[in-house]
């Protein structure tokens, strides 16, 4: 990473309520598989794209962006707002009353958001991929996705605490 950085996005998981059209309703009714494998993330209701999310908390990371080759870090500085026990945003409701630049994820932008980790349920399902065995969806826990060592707890600071991002980017594999 050069010197040459921006802080970037932080937070997703929107509010936008997504088409839940007569075709997906008629179908579901035949198809007994969970609505993350029948539906597409834009035929998913609210409650439905609101579950998606694992609770990993990464994307309330500074991320930096070198600015000559778009190349994305990501710091263990979390946003000033994120719990860093539950991996939650501590005022969701008000959140840019505080944090303005946290990013609203909806169906349309998870392709063009590249600094989504890796593990995000809605990276993976728009990249065609299954959720991780780790996922609350599919355990039934949502502690799984802790105990599963994916989430920032216990590796986060708070941004508050830090003078210069650049001596906080890390390299972990589950980015
Ligand atoms: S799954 Fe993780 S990275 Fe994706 S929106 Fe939820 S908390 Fe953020
Ligand atoms: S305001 Fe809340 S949701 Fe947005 S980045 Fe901060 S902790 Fe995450």
């Amino acid at each position: 990473m050069t010197s040459s950085t921006t802080t970037a996005l932080r937070r997703l998981r929107s509010r936008v309520r997504t088409g839940s059209g007569r075709a997906a309703r008629d179908g579901a009714a035949t198809d007994t598989r969970p609505f993350w494998e029948r539906k597409t993330l834009r035929q998913m209701t609210e409650a439905e794209w609101e579950g998606l999310c694992d609770g990993c908390g990464k994307c309330c990371l500074n991320k930096l962006q070198d600015e000559d080759t778009g190349a994305l870090a990501f710091t263990n500085a979390a946003c000033k707002l994120l719990d860093h026990h539950s991996c939650q945003c501590s005022d969701y409701p008000n959140r840019w009353d505080t944090v303005p630049e946290c990013v609203k994820l909806g169906p349309s932008s998870v392709g063009r958001l590249a600094w989504l980790p890796s593990t995000c349920a809605y990276r993976l399902l728009s990249e065609g991929h299954s959720l991780p065995s780790w996922h609350p969806l599919l355990t039934g826990d949502p502690d799984s996705v802790h105990r599963a060592g994916i989430s920032v707890r216990g590796r986060v600071i708070c941004e508050t605490t830090v003078d210069d991002l650049e001596d906080h980017v890390v390299d972990w594999e589950d980015l």
